[in-house]
């Protein structure tokens, strides 16, 4: 079966086969990192994931290379860093932490590289070097400056040509700029500025643009062609179109074989984004929700497609991963085969169609019910064996199905546990006031306890 996406720059579903099956690269442009990323934030963080799977899947685990870089210098970082008087580097360490904790909550894998922006300062000058030797580039009193009118094909990727961003408004008069289209490649560092803000360069002392961190690391860790490149649309442009300009003026060749653009998690029709003030952050859901359910949410729509977030969406997710779980509890005993369904394999072939595949996953969890039913042990070997080759395929069914019906955090099952061997103890001392006043005190808890030869366990009703 082969693997379609689609791509941004052509704008058509292409049949995706990498240049080298060996070492298929992947780059998606990560997090600024001087806060707390929000839910939207992870949009791009689980949909890569999954085709990052998918790719591993169909490649080789050792095939694939993913690259997701930070981003730690930027005025956003500097102002920051300045407010709550740390050092940059301490800050952008501490931040980059959390997100990483967050992208593990919802059940992402470590990318191959996390390449650092600060860390290649010096492959950075080297590409602004060559675009200005190349004539694509020149110095003025800001900064080293990429000249956009001297990029014939620039804007192809959004359909944008040059000055489409100045449309309706005014153009502002800026002196550095030989064109208002020109951005920036190296900015000269301000006076009031720290010193680990600064680096030299043969033009002056200062600091990278955004733009040149994701081309120049690109290159560096996955060459100069590299297989597929993602992001969220709103990076479409500039972000991308520049990255692009950069790249293939100073390579002379295409930056990558495919674009890949999610689309945004809304709330209530507006994208979710720090200045529209909507923002929900993943270390608040996982309070309420699991990472498991967040991620089962998320997938639950295309991700081409913008996506509405509430609290209905998750119920529903919480609903039918518990409904899954429950099936796979029912045939985890049956073990040894195979897997066999080509079914959802075969939606996230088709552009990672995820819809599609948790469709197919719940149809597995029917296929899996109906073979308990009938007590076909073969069956159930078989739909537990495809329920778990989906749910990896997918970054979901991560658990034992006991430990999701438990749930809950590691002491509250500790303490649970405890309760239900007191319980336990105390039959065995027929004590049965005692155990019974334990199992009401647990159900009232909402917590089931399931007796059986070999000992107890529990679960939430
Ligand atoms: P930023 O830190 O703003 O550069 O965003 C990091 C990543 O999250 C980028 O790929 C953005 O495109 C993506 N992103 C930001 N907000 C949203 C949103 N509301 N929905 C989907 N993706 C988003
Ligand atoms: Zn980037």
């Amino acid at each position: 079966m082969t693997l379609r996406l689609f791509d941004s720059l052509t704008r058509e579903k292409r049949v995706f086969t990498p240049t080298d099956p060996r070492r298929v690269t992947l780059y998606v442009c990560g997090p600024t990192v001087y806060n707390r990323a929000h839910i939207g934030n992870f949009r791009p963080v689980i949909v890569f994931d999954t085709l990052f799977r998918l790719l591993r899947h169909t490649y080789g685990v050792d095939s694939v290379v993913y690259a997701r870089n930070y981003t730690d210098i930027e005025d956003k970082i500097i102002a920051a860093a300045r407010d709550s008087g740390q050092s940059i580097a301490a800050l952008t360490r501490r931040y980059a932490g959390i997100y990483a904790d967050d992208a593990a909550a919802v059940n992402a894998l470590p990318p191959s590289l996390t390449p650092w922006a600060t860390e290649h300062v010096g492959d950075m000058i080297a590409m602004i070097g060559q675009l200005v030797r190349r004539g694509h580039a020149y110095v003025s009193s800001g900064g080293v400056y990429f000249h956009v009118p001297g990029m014939p094909d620039y804007g192809q990727l959004s359909g944008r040509r040059p000055g489409d961003n100045e449309a309706g408004a005014r153009v502002a008069i800026d002196a550095e700029k030989r064109d208002p289209a020109d951005f920036a490649l190296w900015k000269f560092a301000k006076p009031d500025e720290p010193e680990e803000a600064i680096w030299d360069s043969p033009w002056g002392r200062g600091r990278p643009g955004w733009h040149i961190e994701c081309s120049a690391m690109a290159a560096r860790h996955l060459g100069q062609t590299i297989d597929i490149h993602g992001g969220g649309i709103d990076l479409q442009f500039p972000h991308h179109e520049n990255e692009i300009a950069q790249s293939e003026c100073a390579h002379g060749a295409q930056m990558a074989r495919f674009w890949m653009h999610n689309g945004f998690l809304d709330v209530q029709g507006e994208k979710m984004s720090k200045s529209l003030g909507n923002v929900v952050l993943l270390a608040d859901l996982l309070r309420d929700w699991d990472g498991e359910v967040i991620r089962f949410a998320m997938l639950s729509g295309h991700y081409r497609a913008p996506l509405d977030w509430t609290e209905s969406l998750l119920e529903q997710a919480r609903t039918t991963l518990s409904r899954i779980y429950g099936a796979l509890r029912r045939v985890w005993s049956a073990q040894g085969a195979q897997p066999a369904d080509r079914a959802v394999l075969a939606a996230l072939q088709d552009d990672l169609n995820t819809p599609m595949a948790l469709a197919e996953v719940s149809r597995l969890a029917s296929d899996a019910n109906a073979a308990a039913d009938r007590g076909d042990e073969a069956a159930m070997a078989q739909a537990r064996a495809d329920l778990l080759a989906a749910g990896a395929l997918l970054g979901v069914l991560t658990r034992t199905p006991e430990a999701w019906e438990q749930g809950g955090d590691a002491d509250e099952k500790a303490r649970i546990d405890g309760l239900v061997q007191a319980r336990l103890d105390a039959r065995m001392a027929k004590d049965w006031a005692a155990a019974d006043r334990i199992r009401d005190q647990l159900r009232d808890e909402g917590i089931e306890i399931m007796d059986s030869a070999g000992g107890s366990t529990w679960r939430r009703s």
